[in-house]
């Protein structure tokens, strides 16, 4: 059941669509994601159809190699955003390298994915770009309730620790970015870059691709939406 794919190659993003009958249906839907994001394009600001809210806390994770990628999988679906009414729970995070949006013409080293998931099973995700800073802190050093088991690949944590102090963000319609790239996918993308300690990935090393993302796809008629929020504070519960 499970197609191969990869980023390279007969099994790259370029072949995707070709690769089973699940893939090239979900390759139809005709807005792709990623795309590049800019603060200088045309966009639609502070709608109150763009807010998301975030209701995080502290869960347990376990951390678990598919898709061509490392993923933290809650246990329970304790956090969960709302978005138009709608509760998106937290389902999945994992990242690519390097980002797969590019904002303002500047890709970054790594971006990380906060997978939703509604009782629709409608899909909306969250994505925070990157860059490598081997002065800031590691991911388990940021917040010091984190706690961390190692060997049973088991960790407890607030999702909260990947967002951004500033919460600004672009938000769009899209795809999935890995097969079967299917739509609609509501995008959150924070414009606000968070310097990220790759120490983290050391343990991962071996089983992580140097590269995982997704070419820029083409923007076409899309509405872009940015909302600007100073502090995080109008966002928590
Ligand atoms: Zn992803």
């Amino acid at each position: 059941m499970d197609v191969e794919w990869g980023y390279e190659g007969k099994r790259g993003p370029e072949h995707w669509h070709e690769l089973c009958d699940w893939f090239s249906e979900g390759a139809k839907y005709p807005y792709q994601s990623p795309i590049s994001l800019s603060h200088n394009e045309q966009l639609i600001r502070n709608s109150e159809q763009a807010q998301l809210f975030f209701h995080y806390q502290k869960e347990q994770f376990t951390e678990k190699e598919f898709k061509n990628t490392m993923h933290f999988v809650p246990f329970s679906h304790e956090s969960y955003v709302i978005f138009q009414n709608v509760r998106y729970f937290l389902t999945d995070i994992h990242f690519h390298r390097p980002s797969e949006h590019v904002i303002d013409g500047r890709p970054q080293e790594i971006e990380f994915h906060l997978v939703h998931t509604s009782q629709q099973q409608k899909n909306l995700v969250v994505a925070v770009l990157c860059t490598f800073d081997l002065t800031a802190p590691e991911l388990d050093k940021i917040d010091l309730t984190t706690e961390w088991d190692y060997p049973n690949h088991l960790q407890t944590f607030s999702p909260a620790l990947f967002l951004p102090k500033e919460r600004s963000y672009f938000h769009y319609t899209g795809s999935l970015t890995t097969p079967p790239t299917a739509g609609p996918v509501q995008w959150f993308v924070f414009d606000h870059i968070q310097r990220f300690n790759p120490d983290f990935l050391k343990e991962f090393s071996e089983e992580l691709l140097e590269v995982n993302n997704r070419p820029l796809q083409e923007k076409k008629e899309r509405k872009i939406y940015f909302v600007s929020k100073h502090s995080s504070a109008d966002l928590e519960r």
